[in-house]
């Protein structure tokens, strides 16, 4: 069976009100995104990435002292009989160079994020809260993460402050011992890159790629996503899909046009700039400073193997999608309308037809959410922590008063 797949979700609160991620929204409890999984946006397999502090573990014991979720046999927690989700966390590791990055451990059940929360507690300042910075290299995290059962997955690989690639060392090889590259599973893009930029690097090319949302609110889950191709839910099929075992895989990763990501360009703060010369830009054309927010689309440039992406046999296409929240004139009443008809966001992006929609919200707004999820409206790109925008709207507005 195909499934829809997000495998980085934050928590930003427990359900007793306790903080968790500081950014974090309020509502996003264990619980809400479960229920909003199941209700709105039609994810079957959900990642909770902040599963290694105690306060959110006690939710999950509730949820399951409740019997609301069960543990699987197989492994993943199983949540009214609809939604997986995985037990993760995520964590920043420091490096020898004092480079830092983040990335995701899944277990298969509570016991080993319980116990990895044990070891965690003892390298980092506060571990009730979310990807804490721990005082290890990458290779030792993935270390205990393996002697748990666990896998490691490196995060947004390429961004400016926290990756691998971004912050580290232009290889994994420089970071990780083969033993463990053998036995990490996959690489997650992040928002600012997609597979034509990630298969430019030659070491790449064995992974399979993620494409998660990194989701801090609600309405972010599902922002990208992977399509799996899996037998039944669970830990175990996951873990297979990652691998490309006996015919189960990521089937499709659908994201955001790199373009719209937070950290495709370079940016220079003090001019507060992002550059849109021909990468790499590593110094500010306006003011000369030599310290820029190093873009992913520039970072790339920079290390890569080859000019042109090198896609192996095994890699899915990568589909642009536009989320119905970077869509101009989708606001809260018409994102409400769109779910109640449509069921929820997939069935938006995937399902509903150009007549239906016109339907739903009138003709121009049906338009302009065909185009985005068919990837063909035009984009400015993001840069140093700001999103690229939709900049056709107005134009397109314009236009359909001539036709
Ligand atoms: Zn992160
Ligand atoms: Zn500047």
């Amino acid at each position: 069976m195909k499934i829809f797949c997000d495998l980085h979700i934050h928590i930003g609160s427990t359900s007793r009100g306790e903080a968790v991620k500081v950014t974090g929204a309020k509502n996003l409890t264990f619980g809400n995104i479960a229920r909003e999984c199941k209700e709105r946006k039609g994810v079957q397999v959900v990642g909770i990435v902040d599963c290694a502090s105690p306060v959110v573990l006690k939710d999950i014991d509730e949820l399951i002292e409740s019997e609301e979720m069960v543990e699987l046999q197989d492994g993943g927690l199983f949540y009214r009989d609809e939604i997986l989700i995985l037990p993760g966390s995520e964590v920043e590791t420091t490096e020898a160079n004092g480079g830092n990055a983040h990335h995701l451990a899944f277990f298969p059940g509570v016991e080993g994020a319980k116990k990895f929360s044990k070891f965690l507690s003892r390298h980092v300042t506060n571990i009730n809260f979310s990807t804490q910075r721990c005082r290890l290299p990458a290779q030792r995290v993935w270390e205990v993460v393996n002697s748990l059962d666990g896998i490691l997955i490196p995060a947004h690989a390429f961004t400016p402050h926290k990756s691998v690639y971004g912050n580290c060392y232009p290889r994994l090889s420089q970071i990780f011992k083969d033993s463990a590259l053998d036995k990490i599973p996959a690489i997650e893009l992040g928002l600012s890159a997609d597979t034509d930029l990630a298969d430019r690097i030659a070491e790449l090319s064995k992974f399979t790629f993620l494409s998660n949302s990194d989701a801090h609110s609600l309405t972010k889950i599902g922002r990208e996503y992977n399509i799996m191709e899996i037998e039944s839910l669970s830990y175990r099929e996951v873990l297979m899909a990652l691998q490309r075992d006996d015919g189960r895989r990521v089937t499709d990763n659908y994201g955001l046009d790199p373009k719209l990501g937070k950290y495709h360009r370079s940016f220079c703060p003090l001019c507060d700039r992002i550059a849109t010369e021909n990468p790499p830009v590593t110094v500010c054309r306006n003011c000369g400073n030599e310290n820029m927010v190093i873009g992913v689309l520039d970072r790339i440039t920079m290390i890569q193997d080859y000019p042109e992406p090198r896609h192996p046999g095994h890699r899915p296409p990568y589909h642009y999608q536009v989320p119905l929240e970077f869509v101009p004139g989708i606001g809260e009443k018409m994102y409400k309308i769109l779910i109640e008809t449509f069921g929820s966001e997939m069935g938006v992006l995937h399902n509903a037809d150009e007549e239906s929609l016109s339907r739903a919200v009138g003709r121009d707004l049906a338009r302009l959410i065909i185009k985005a999820r068919e990837g063909t409206i035009k984009l400015a790109p993001g840069g140093g922590g700001i999103y690229g925008k939709v900049v056709e709207e107005k134009r397109q507005r314009q236009l359909s008063l001539f036709q």
